[in-house]
């Protein structure tokens, strides 16, 4: 079993809806961000991408990149998820909480699970959703933003699977790149702390 946690925080701006867990809500201000601000995703993709230890959502999709810019962030989701599989796991929940005074988020909570169970490929009872507020205090409750936290607890499965789904091609090779870096050692956080554990036992016996 394998655990990871995600943070996210987007700031209002111009706009009459925001997107959260893949669901368009009507509001009197949109989200900042390069992609689509979905703070529900991008908390949830960090705690995938955490459980593996692979870095987090901006190392895979940079936001200075212009392929990511208005991005519908259920592309980033599904693409964690082909990681997921790919590494020989599975999901076994998510609990995410979404902090904002507005817009009122409990009307569209369970949408937002539902949502988010379909591009995962899960049951609805392996996704939750919860939403609060900060009771007025600090950035949220002064309105000026919405943040997100999430937490995945992924399991082992048999056989690490082929990716299959919606744009395949581009998602194969999304996939295979960031195994290849994971393999060439280049971006895999654990492979550098091995690398560093056994220089510092080097430099211990020397
Ligand atoms: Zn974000």
């Amino acid at each position: 079993m394998r655990i990871g946690q995600g943070f996210d925080v987007h700031a209002f701006g111009p706009g009459d809806y925001v997107t959260l867990g893949g669901v368009r809500i009507a509001h009197d201000h949109g989200l900042v961000a390069h992609s689509d601000g979905d703070v529900v995703i991008h908390a949830l993709c960090d705690a995938m991408l955490g459980a593996l230890a692979l870095g987090d959502i901006g190392q895979h999709f940079p936001p200075g990149e212009e392929q990511w810019r208005n991005a519908d962030s259920r592309t980033f989701l599904r693409r964690c998820a082909a990681l997921v599989a790919q590494h020989g796991h599975a999901l076994a929940n998510a609990d995410v909480t979404v902090v904002c005074e507005r817009p009122r988020l409990a009307p569209h909570v369970e949408r937002m699970r539902e949502a988010l169970a379909g591009e995962l490929g899960c049951a609805l009872d392996q996704v939750s959703v919860k939403a609060t507020t900060s009771e007025k205090l600090g950035f949220t409750g002064r309105g000026e933003g919405i943040a997100a936290s999430a937490v995945v607890l992924l399991q082992p499965r048999a056989v690490a699977a082929p990716v299959t789904g919606e744009d395949d091609a581009e998602l194969h090779a999304f996939v295979q790149r960031v195994a290849a870096e994971v393999e060439a050692d280049v971006a895999h956080p654990l492979s550098q702390g091995k690398v560093a554990a056994g220089s510092a036992a080097r430099s211990r016996e020397g």
